[in-house]
């Protein structure tokens, strides 16, 4: 594979595990002509332990508008230009959305050389159902905020993945215990690909006791999955406030925009949609 003129790559780091540091990625970050990184000290590392010797420059969310700025100018003028972050795939709960954004919209091209990431290895590992998932990321960090967003979540029907610090580990788990309730089966998966890996499954109830009673557990980088709702009765719920929705929405405005609006505040199907609130309705 030879590095490509004018070209943006996207490349994941190891999550912990150097030896998941795929030959790619690193022939990659070895020809490009700069490496835009997100704590440049933390990849010098990388770039050590794997004799990678490119420059590297600083990209970081406070200033990511600048410099994607200046990287999109050397990228026209033909450099090979690669975006890490510290640790997984930039992105994915780290900076890289203005640079990958303008990129694209100014016809650069732009090449993921793929990698690990925190929450596609937790879910593969975790036993929970995998077929579809939302990805919140980090929850906000004041308690009070942070029940709120998960009320939104609360009805949501399949597995739910977060991300979260060692700060917040517990006082997030208990939020979850209160808001979505203790009985749905969750996983806590910390310190992956490292020495103290740990995936440990349990009813959300669990997990706050569990966390307390070995301080250790409550070190290092944690993904939590909790399992979709289950409770036809919520869902149920759900199902009449959405033909609630549907009545007002078509009041408005024609069925079809009603339907379309409502898949994308609801994430429905269409069927589910028109069967719930609008069969029989004029413009269907
Ligand atoms: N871009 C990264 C990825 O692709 O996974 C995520 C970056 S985000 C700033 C860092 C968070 O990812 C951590 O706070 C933790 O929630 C999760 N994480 C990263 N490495 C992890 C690991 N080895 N084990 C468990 N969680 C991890």
């Amino acid at each position: 594979m030879a590095v490509v003129s004018g070209v943006l790559y996207v490349v994941a780091t190891p999550i912990g595990n150097l030896g998941d540091f795929s030959p790619r990625a690193a022939q990659t970050l070895a020809e490009v002509d700069l490496v835009a990184a997100e704590d440049t000290r933390h990849s010098r590392h990388l770039f050590d332990h794997f004799n990678i010797k490119t420059p590297l420059i600083s990209y970081h969310e406070h200033n990511e508008e600048k410099i994607a700025t200046e990287l999109l100018t050397r990228l026209k003028n033909g450099e090979r230009i690669a975006l890490i972050s510290d640790a997984g795939t930039p992105m994915i709960s780290d900076p890289g959305f203005t640079l990958v954004k303008q990129a694209r919209e100014q016809g650069l091209r732009v090449v993921p050389i793929p990698g690990p990431s925190a929450v596609i290895s937790a879910l593969s590992v975790s036993g929970l159902p995998t077929d579809r998932f939302f990805f919140e990321g980090f929850l906000p960090a004041k308690s009070a905020a942070r029940r709120r967003r998960l009320e939104q979540l609360l009805a949501y029907p399949h597995t739910l993945a977060f991300y979260e610090t060692p700060h917040r580990i517990s006082d997030t788990v208990q939020d979850l215990v209160q808001v979505l309730g203790g009985q749905r089966p969750a996983v806590l998966a910390r310190e992956l690909t490292k020495l103290h890996e740990t995936v440990h499954a349990a009813p959300l109830e669990a997990l706050p006791g569990w966390l307390a009673a070995d301080a250790n557990q409550q070190r290092g980088e944690f993904v939590v999955l909790v399992a979709g709702n289950p409770a036809p009765a919520t869902l149920s719920q759900e199902d009449a406030w959405i033909e609630r929705l549907l009545t007002a929405l078509t009041r408005e405005m024609p069925v079809k925009q009603a339907v379309a609006i409502a898949m994308e505040v609801t994430g429905r199907r269409k069927n589910e949609l028109y069967r719930l609130g609008v069969a029989g309705r004029e413009d269907e």
